[in-house]
């Protein structure tokens, strides 16, 4: 897997999305901007602080706000050295907010040797829209790895952030707190009523399809039947 992947929208030059890989659990950390602006969002900031300010800098990035698609240690982790840096609020589903400096995040964060998130200064509930530039994302809310998971569907360009709700051939595990089964099913069965094309960008690993899960990911297969 790659450290930095980079991909521009080949049709109107509409965005430029950036995977920065971070931590030890290798989680993938998104820029993700309007290519003219330059406006940006940093998706989960997990890790490795310095080098997401790098990436950010060397495309002289702006960044207007930090998404969580959930409290783990692993994707916030760099939380607080981004919002100092860049001075920018921090969203999250509202009811992973609290969890930002739970007794499990504290627990981690002390073992990774990372600095607690500082508190969120927006929570996202359904159908909210993040303005990156001229381009847009909704919050789709996906409970079931916890229970304030989200994920941003940008419906223009068919982008999806799915955190750890869906991965390539694979879904989020339901064993840590919040976590629940039936919920991450329902969570599921919503994501697949999307538009099949949609490219997916999960929080750990490679890019995927929803039509290539629907087709490949056999908790997918379970989850819909
Ligand atoms: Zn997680």
């Amino acid at each position: 897997m790659g450290e930095e992947v980079e991909r521009r929208d080949n049709n109107m030059g509409k965005f430029t999305l950036v995977r920065v890989v971070v931590g030890l659990l290798q989680a993938n950390c998104y820029l993700y901007a309007d290519r003219e602006t330059k406006e940006a969002v940093i998706i989960d900031p997990g890790s490795d602080g310095e080098k997401i300010v790098r990436s950010i800098e060397k495309r002289k990035l702006n960044p207007v706000a930090i998404l969580n698609t959930h409290y783990h240690f692993d994707h916030t982790c760099a939380n607080k050295d981004i919002k100092e840096r860049f001075n920018i609020p921090l969203m999250i589903g509202k009811e992973d907010a609290g969890r930002l400096q739970s007794i499990y995040n504290d627990a981690m964060q002390m073992m990774m040797q990372c600095n607690p998130s500082p508190l969120a200064d927006n929570l996202l509930r359904e159908g909210d829209i993040i303005k990156v530039g001229r381009l847009s994302l909704k919050v789709i809310e996906t409970p079931g790895h916890t229970e304030g998971s989200v994920c941003f569907y940008d419906e223009y360009n068919h982008i999806l952030f799915s955190g750890d709700t869906l991965f390539l051939e694979s879904i989020g595990r339901t064993d840590l707190p919040t976590g629940n089964t039936e919920e991450l099913a329902h969570s599921l069965k919503k994501l697949f009523t999307l538009p099949l094309h949609t490219t997916v960008y999960a929080g750990h690993g490679d890019e995927t399809t929803l039509l290539h899960e629907l087709k490949h990911n056999p908790f997918v297969k379970d989850a819909l039947s």
